[in-house]
Order: structure tokens, then sequence, then C-alpha cells
């Protein structure tokens, strides 16, 4: 079992085991270990590939459960992305009791807000949704250790560039930064180029 050489705890082994995840796909073998030392990655994967799981696992294994605020922030381009990596961090996430929260556009805001105020370990947004609970002072992202930029191809194409910016221009500067991308435009390079830190680059 390859999961076994990546170290991981008790209750992350479990539910992969729950989950039927026997061996680390090969984005996920090669991305983990450098998320959880700290390292900035630059991910080029396809969906299919358990591109998910690379950032979910490490994220969960981070997360201190005492700790009120969010501590990892997944942007990614749209509703439904944003409710299958709520459902897959809260299944990796599930013996550590990990709260997830997805906060995406045309839905009611004060529900999110609500939800928000209770102890939310990860939240997974997309971007206009989680500006606007910035603006209005319904999120805290200072105690952000990792953030993940999902399908940055695609949120390039949606026109989201400039929110994402806006959004990484709020958290925390040493925190740690995955962006996934399928293709690499050289819009997508240029923000990696500002916003990461030496980041390994891994292609699947
Ligand atoms: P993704 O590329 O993240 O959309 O994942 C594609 C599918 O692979 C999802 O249905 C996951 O549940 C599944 N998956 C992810 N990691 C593993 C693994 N290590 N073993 C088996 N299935 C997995």
């Amino acid at each position: 079992n390859k999961f076994a050489a990546l170290h991981l705890s008790e209750e992350i082994r479990r539910a992969l085991d729950v989950l039927g995840y026997d061996q680390p796909t090969q984005v996920q073998q090669e991305a983990i270990p450098f998320m959880r030392h700290g390292r900035d990655v630059i991910v080029k994967s396809q969906t299919g590939s358990g591109k998910t799981g690379a950032f979910a696992i490490p994220i969960c294994e981070g997360v201190k459960w005492e700790k009120r605020e969010p501590q990892a922030l997944i942007l990614t381009p749209t509703r439904e992305l944003a409710l299958q990596i709520q459902e897959e961090v809260f299944h990796i996430g599930r013996f550590k009791r990990l709260k997830v929260e997805a906060v995406f556009g045309r839905s009611s805001f004060e529900i999110q807000e609500r939800n928000l105020k209770q102890r939310t370990h990860v939240v997974v947004a997309t971007p206009g949704r989680l500006l606007d609970h910035l603006e209005r002072g319904t999120i805290d992202l200072s105690q952000i250790k990792t953030v993940v930029i999902d399908e940055a191809d695609e949120m390039l194409a949606m026109g989201f560039i400039d929110q994402i910016e806006r959004v990484l221009a709020e958290v925390p500067t040493d925190a740690v930064k995955a962006l996934f991308s399928a293709t690499m435009p050289s819009r997508i390079r240029k923000l990696a180029d500002y916003y990461l830190t030496e980041p390994q680059f891994i292609q699947v």
C-alpha cells in the first residue's frame, strides 16, 4: 500500500479505506509530499486523475480541529465542482470531524454567513461569492494555511482571474499555495509567478 509511504495519520488512512482508495493515484503520490512539507505546487493534471484527493488529503492532515477560523481555502469555478470537492473533503476528514463549508453564488448568503460563524475548517468557494463575504466581513481568512486554485484555466476562461487575484491578496502571504490546471495559458503562468513561491512543477 503506497499510501503507507505518505505517512498519513490513522484518521485519514481509515477514511481512505472507507472510500476504497487503496493506492494513491500518480498525482496524489507526487503532490501530497510537497504540500505536506509546505511547498507551493503547480499541478498540470486532468479531471479524473484524483487531483481532488491530491489537495484534500494534505489539507485534511494539516487542519487542526480546535481552531475555529477557516484554515484552508479552495477556489473552484462552479457550484457543481464546489459541492463535489466539499463532499470529498468531508469524506477524507470525517474521522477528524472536520467541517467543510461550500460558498457559491445564487444561493442564500445568510445561510452561508450563519454556517461560517460556526466552526469551519475548510472553505470551498467560487470567487465572486467569496469576495462578497470578504467585503461584508462575514469570512475571516487570517488563519488560512493552504490555498488551492482548482481548474485555474477554467476560471480564467470564465473571467474570474481578477477576482482570484483579489482573493489571493487577502490571504496570509505565508500560506501554502497549490495551483491545479489542465492547461497552462500564459495568464495562469503570470499569476503563478506573482503569487507562488518557488513552486514545484508536477505534470501527470
Ligand atoms: P478527480 O480527478 O479528483 O475528479 O477524481 C476522480 C475520481 O477518482 C473520483 O471519483 C475519486 O473519488 C476517485 N479517486 C480519487 N483518488 C482515488 C484513489 N486513490 N483510489 C481510487 N479512487 C480514487
